[in-house]
Formats: C-alpha cells, sequence, structure tokens
C-alpha cells in the first residue's frame, strides 16, 4: 500500500509528531493532492496552542496547500490529474445554510476548515473537496504561492473590508501584510506598517515592499489613517489602531484570534470610527485575488522548511524570527 508523511497534532501544546499512513483515496467530490508546498500560517499556531476550540485531533495543520492532482472522485469534472491546484481554508460548506443562500459562505454554519477541523497540508499528500480547490496556472514557484493561499485571499478579504481610502495602516507585518502593501502601494496608496517595537528588519522589509512610513505600534503615524488592519493577534492594538484613524476611519480585525482587547475610552470610536472583524473566506474573493495578483506583480518572501521541521517553523513563526512566510517542502 502507498503511504505518506504527515506532521500530526495529537493533543494542543504538544509539539507535532511525524507520521507514516497509508495514502487515502478521495471520495465522490474529492481530489487527492500531492503536496508541493504548504504556507505556515498564523492561525495554524493557534490550532496548535489550544487557542481555537474544537480542533479536529488528532489534526494534520495547514491550509495554504500547493500541489497537483494525483486522483479524482468519480463525480469529479473540470480537473485533470496534474494539474496544479491550490488548497485554502475554507474546505468545504454546506450550501443551504441562510449565510450560504446569501453569498456569505465565509460565515457557513456547518463548514469544514482545511488544518482545522480536517486534515490539511503539513504532509505529503491532502484529501480535499474539488469544488473549493483552485486550478493554480503553471508560472511561479509553489513555495512562493503557498502563501498566496491564505495570508494573500484573507488579507484580500481584509483588505477590501478597508475600504477605498488611501492612507491604510497594516498592524503585524508577517505573511498577510507583506503581500498586502504591495497591493496597496500598486494601488497607489500610501501604507503605513507597524510592527513589534524595534522589529527594525520587519520596517525595512515593509519600506522595501511600498511602505511610505514604518514603526512601532505604540507610534502614530505622520497623518491619520483612512483605514487600519491589525494581523498580529494583540487585543491592545485596537485602541491603538482607533487613535490612528481620522473621523469615520475604520479598524479591520483579520485574524481569527487575538488576546482581548482592553478598555478604551469611548472617544476613541467616537466619531464614527469603526471596529469590523473579518472570518474566513469565499470561493469568490480567492478568485478575486488570484486574478488581481499577478497584476500587481505581488512576490512573496518566503522561507523554506523541510516538512519535518514544521515545529521549527511553528516556533519560529511564534517567537517572531521570521520575515514574510514560513513554507514547509514535503
Ligand atoms: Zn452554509
Ligand atoms: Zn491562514
Amino acid at each position: 500500500m502507498a503511504t505518506m508523511r504527515a506532521m500530526v497534532l495529537e493533543r494542543p501544546r504538544k509539539p507535532l509528531v511525524a507520521q507514516e499512513r497509508p495514502v487515502p483515496a478521495p471520495g465522490p467530490s474529492g481530489l487527492l493532492v500531492e503536496i508541493a508546498a504548504c504556507g505556515v500560517c498564523r492561525t495554524d499556531l493557534h490550532v496548535v496552542d489550544g487557542e481555537l476550540p474544537d480542533p479536529k485531533l488528532p489534526i494534520v495543520p495547514g491550509h495554504e496547500i500547493v500541489g497537483r492532482v494525483a486522483a479524482l472522485g468519480a463525480g469529479v469534472a473540470g480537473f485533470a490529474i496534474g494539474e496544479r491546484v491550490g488548497v485554502p481554508w475554507l474546505g468545504r460548506t454546506c450550501g443551504v445554510c441562510r449565510y450560504c443562500r446569501e453569498g456569505r459562505e465565509n460565515l457557513c454554519d456547518a463548514p469544514l476548515f482545511t488544518g482545522y477541523t480536517r486534515d490539511g497540508g503539513y504532509a505529503t499528500h491532502a484529501l480535499a473537496d474539488a469544488g473549493f480547490c483552485f486550478p493554480l496556472p503553471e508560472r511561479g514557484d509553489d513555495a512562493e504561492i503557498a502563501p498566496l493561499m491564505c495570508a494573500g485571499l484573507i488579507g484580500w478579504r481584509s483588505y477590501r473590508m478597508a475600504g477605498e481610502g488611501t492612507a491604510l495602516g497594516l498592524y503585524g507585518f508577517g505573511a498577510a501584510a507583506h503581500i498586502l502593501a504591495q497591493v496597496a502601494a500598486w494601488q497607489g496608496r500610501r501604507v503605513y506598517a507597524f510592527t513589534r517595537t524595534g522589529d527594525l528588519e520587519a520596517q525595512k522589509l515593509a519600506r522595501s515592499l511600498g511602505a511610505v512610513w514604518a514603526g512601532g505600534s505604540d507610534e502614530m503615524p505622520p497623518e491619520p489613517l483612512d483605514a487600519a488592519i491589525i494581523f498580529a493577534p494583540v487585543g491592545a492594538l485596537v485602541p491603538l489602531a482607533l487613535k490612528a484613524v481620522r473621523k469615520g476611519g475604520r479598524v479591520v480585525c483579520g485574524g481569527i484570534h487575538m488576546s482581548d482587547i482592553p478598555g478604551f475610552p469611548y472617544r476613541l470610536l467616537w466619531e464614527e470610527r469603526e471596529i469590523a472583524s473579518v472570518a474566513n473566506l469565499t470561493r469568490a474573493d480567492a478568485r478575486e485575488f488570484l486574478a488581481f495578483a499577478p497584476q500587481a506583480g505581488v512576490k512573496t518572501t518566503v522561507r523554506r522548511y523541510p516538512l519535518d521541521q514544521a515545529n521549527t517553523a511553528l516556533a519560529d513563526l511564534r517567537e517572531g524570527r521570521l520575515q514574510g512566510a514560513a513554507v514547509l517542502i514535503p
């Protein structure tokens, strides 16, 4: 029997363990994907660190998968063996709940999420629902495309929610922000990048990707922001970002989890400032972003790790030792 390798989380707050298992066969609507690269997203850290409720356990994390179709379910049309595909966080939706019917499938009542409630991409192979996979063009390097599959897609949804303003703050300059900074600069917006205090490497990267200003998150930008997106999982950034946006400005929380938001005076919210959160993605977001990213010339900065070094990659992300995105190569 053919076998595959996977890095498996058996219990939260424990290191992933390497396992060999039989290669699974796809169901009628499924694809078996042979993985070429899988990005490491901060959400994986929240899963591994036990910060998200009810993961499937044991679970193979990872939802920024780039690979090739290795087998097709009997009912799958529109994909071919060997075709390059991307598998994102949104693994499946129910199609019948009010959110699915209203075109807001990101809020589906009965979804499956790759690498959280179904096995994901820290592996040599993964099963995915064909209807939630995206054909990818042949151009570009697998590892450099992988971060687009979540940091790019959910970053894009956050960016759209931030509105059309030209002065945009990005709090936390990791995988998502380093993609969005390029998109925003390409569209002629002024990007203000906020990093951990003293993280000069991240500030340098931000400037090199088009930010007009980069500084610590405790600093005020030189002009009031039209909107800010918070990617760092730090609740204390919410009042700081509110302070930095103009009247009527919006603060978008782009992550799935953050530490508690501390109390703050109402005057920071006053004058029609808004706080919003972004949850998951729709397939429409993905199609839109995957068409847009090449036009904007988005280039990702990645650090490659062999699959069996997944714990090192997660630790580097947790400790802020990374510029750009970590990617696992099986
Ligand atoms: Zn639904
Ligand atoms: Zn993600």
